[in-house]
């Protein structure tokens, strides 16, 4: 018995909605809560239980406070924009609720994202018995989890990991981003950044490449180094890693169009003059772009996202493994009228919180998903739409 305030109804937030509503017997309420009521209630008309819905921006602490008091959730699941995460938590300790994300804050001036900001809150929340959990999503998320469960279940240590991320699906547009394309063009625009013995290395943006042979048919594919979040808390959790680095795929075309886009200052995220008024270029983009919401029913084929670990296995023996979910577009859309990116999104954060509210994942204070027992989560991976192969590769 619980009650859940999700925030955002964007493409995530959908799938969360309808994964929340699928397990009446732990969520048994519902709210979904938006800057905009239409989208909320778009995504409400499409689930068959009764789900509240609100308008809130999640930017105005006092009003998301009230909303917060109104409805009484036990946790809120913050699927807005990462911009957003310091003032729901801020929220969240007012009103004594729990708090979970996907993606960690970074300030709309400075793309540099890291997890140092949401960190400080520790103190705080563990002073006021409430618990935040990070990055409940794929990458961060599933790859935090994978990376524990590796830990506990095949390694005495591991020296190397590589996240690999590759969407191999389609949605026939010349050029379109699978999330939020404000945070995607800030994060793939982004420097390199990855950990070799205990420092951090920086290359050019999509300089390093090479390609892997990703399994279910989905074969080889061109993979670029680039800096995703969950290294920092991982490297951080396990010590033993002498080498992180994160990887993911492109299209020909997404790549060709975003160097065009760099190139005349389309993805500038500085404020330019347009005739009188104050714009960023990026924020304009956005509002062209397709929604990612709106590429569901045009994406077909596969993810495949993973983590390939090397080390020294619980035998003794040397040990290469990749652990990882294949995901298919089209079965996404047809569950919930999402693509794969959501859908992969979306159902972690569901888990995350099912697991904060039946006690499973409870412990006051801010804490990033490998902290936690990765037993029960990798249970409901399998259960509720996500699940996973191992393979031993040496
Ligand atoms: P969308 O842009 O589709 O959705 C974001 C939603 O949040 C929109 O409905 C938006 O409203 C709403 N929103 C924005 N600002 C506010 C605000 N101030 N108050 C209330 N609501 C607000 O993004 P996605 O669904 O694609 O992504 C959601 C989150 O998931 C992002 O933080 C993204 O980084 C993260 N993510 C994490 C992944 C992971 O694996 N860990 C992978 C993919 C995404 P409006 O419609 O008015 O703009």
């Amino acid at each position: 018995m619980s009650r859940v305030l999700i925030i955002g109804a964007g493409g995530v937030g959908q799938v969360v909605a309808h994964k929340c509503a699928q397990v009446p017997e732990v969520f048994t309420d519902i709210c979904l809560a938006s800057r905009g009521i239409d989208k909320c209630r778009k995504i409400a008309s499409q689930i068959k239980r009764k789900i509240e819905t609100a308008e809130v921006d999640a930017d105005n602490v006092p009003r998301l406070v009230k909303l917060i008091r109104k409805f009484k959730p036990d946790v809120i699941i913050n699927v807005a924009l990462p911009y957003q995460d310091l003032h729901i938590m801020d929220a969240c300790l007012e009103t004594g609720v729990d708090y979970l994300d996907t993606a960690n804050y970074e300030s709309p001036g400075n793309p540099d994202f890291c997890y140092k900001w949401q960190w400080v809150y520790g103190e705080k929340f563990r002073k006021r018995g409430i618990m935040a959990l990070l990055g409940s999503g794929f990458d961060p998320g599933v790859t935090n989890v994978f990376t524990a469960w590796a830990q506990k279940k095949h390694f005495s240590r591991m020296d190397e990991l590589d996240i690999i991320d590759c969407n191999a699906g389609n949605h026939g547009k010349p050029f379109a981003t699978n999330f939020n394309p404000e945070i995607n063009i800030r994060e793939v625009t982004g420097k390199g950044r990855y950990y070799e013995n205990g420092k951090i290395k920086y290359v050019e943006p999509l300089s390093v490449s090479r390609t892997y042979d990703f399994p279910s048919g989905i074969g080889p594919k061109k993979i670029y180094l680039m800096y995703h979040e969950e290294l920092e808390s991982l490297v951080k959790n396990f010590k033993s890693l002498k080498k992180a680095r994160f990887w993911m795929t492109f299209s020909d075309s997404y790549l060709l169009h975003l160097k065009a886009l760099q190139d005349v200052g389309m993805t500038r995220i500085d404020e330019v003059e347009y005739k009188g008024m104050k714009i960023v270029p990026l924020q304009f983009l956005k509002s062209i772009l397709p929604d990612p919401a709106s590429l569901g029913p045009l994406t077909k084929g596969k993810t495949c996202i993973g983590c390939h670990i090397s080390g020294i296995g619980k035998d003794g023996r040397k040990l290469k493994y990749f652990i990882y979910n294949v995901c298919d577009h089209q079965k996404c859309y047809r569950e919930v009228g999402s693509q794969a990116i959501s859908y992969t999104t979306g159902v972690p954060a569901m888990i995350g919180a099912m697991l904060m509210v039946t006690g499973a994942w409870k412990k006051p204070g801010v804490h990033n998903m490998e902290e936690f027992d990765p037993e029960p989560f990798m249970v409901k991976l399998k259960k509720h739409g996500l699940p996973w192969k191992e393979s031993f590769l040496e």
